[in-house]
């Protein structure tokens, strides 16, 4: 059945890119379905107001590997995996994830409050985590939005870290047209652009190199960074010799060790933050009915 495109996507302008996780997952309602009125042994109808009450929980809304009746799936026409029932059974949620901080509070405010009430037709789930957590989640979302055998890739993940090292400047723009990335040893600030060249202050770019090596180790033997392809040590002497360690205070030991401590300072400790996840269920709603109306 075509369903009239409307304008649906939050505005997210107003935030700082490293803010904002974005989640979409499918659900098939005919597994949904059998659910309610198979083994459930619901009526229809009642396996129909059931449902459309259904909240996902944000492990089921977020998760890298999803579990039944939830699926991912790049297709255009994908069918499910469990039951192969076709798109029309298919309902996404797209889950908007904000970082609570001060620079995200009064925007996250006005956001909620801009979003329809009726129908609970979006959600909003608070959780709380470390520091520590989110980092390795930003860097898991980074590893699977990113082709790591495009040569962009380095651009890339160097602007994924520095928005989140310096969330308040417009990255898109500092990088547009930037086609190579160095260190400078004598930057006085943190970055500089010198025509199609961006330079990083050692620190800047060790950090950068830190994220890249974190990002693709598990995709390459290493890991992939400005600096080619780096064993841990490698990373680890490039570090020390280029003034991260003893920049940022950190002992020496072995580099297991060492990685743990650049882990920490990369992530900022392990002090707490909130999290709000927006669920937005308007594509659900809309297909339980037109489901149920088929039923
Ligand atoms: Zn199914």
């Amino acid at each position: 059945m075509p369903t009239a495109k409307r304008k649906r996507e939050l505005d997210l302008t107003v935030f700082p890119p490293a803010s904002i996780t974005e989640y979409s997952t499918l659900v098939c309602l005919a597994c949904t379905f059998d659910i309610f009125t198979t083994q459930l042994g619901l009526a229809p109808r009642t396996a129909y107001s059931e449902i459309k009450k259904y909240s996902p929980t944000v492990n089921e809304l977020t998760a890298s590997t999803a579990t039944p009746p939830f699926f991912d799936s790049d297709e255009k026409h994908p069918h499910c995996p469990y039951c192969q029932a076709a798109k029309r059974w298919h309902a996404r949620f797209d889950t908007t994830r904000i970082q609570g901080d001060k620079s995200t509070d009064a925007a996250r405010r006005k956001l909620l409050k801009s979003l329809p009430q009726k129908d609970n037709q979006f959600q909003v789930i608070e959780t709380k985590s470390d520091k520590r957590a989110i980092f390795f989640d930003w860097l898991e979302t980074l590893g699977h939005n990113l082709d790591i055998d495009d040569e962009h890739w380095l651009l890339e993940t160097t602007q994924a870290y520095l928005s989140r090292f310096e969330p308040k400047t417009n990255w898109a723009e500092v990088f547009d047209g930037v086609r190579v990335v160095r260190r400078s040893r004598r930057l006085t600030e943190a970055w500089k652009r010198e025509g199609t060249r961006l330079f990083l202050s050692p620190v800047v770019y060790s950090e950068a190199l830190i994220v890249q090596y974190l990002v693709s180790r598990s995709h390459v033997h290493g890991g992939r960074t400005l600096e080619g392809r780096l064993t841990l040590q490698e990373l680890i002497r490039r570090l020390r010799y280029g003034g991260y360690f003893e920049a940022k205070e950190i002992s020496s030991g072995d580099q297991f060790e060492s990685l743990e401590q650049l882990i920490e300072t990369l992530s900022g400790g392990s002090g707490k933050l909130k999290l709000y996840y927006i669920v937005d269920r308007r594509d659900f709603l809309d297909k339980v009915k037109s489901v149920y109306s088929r039923y």
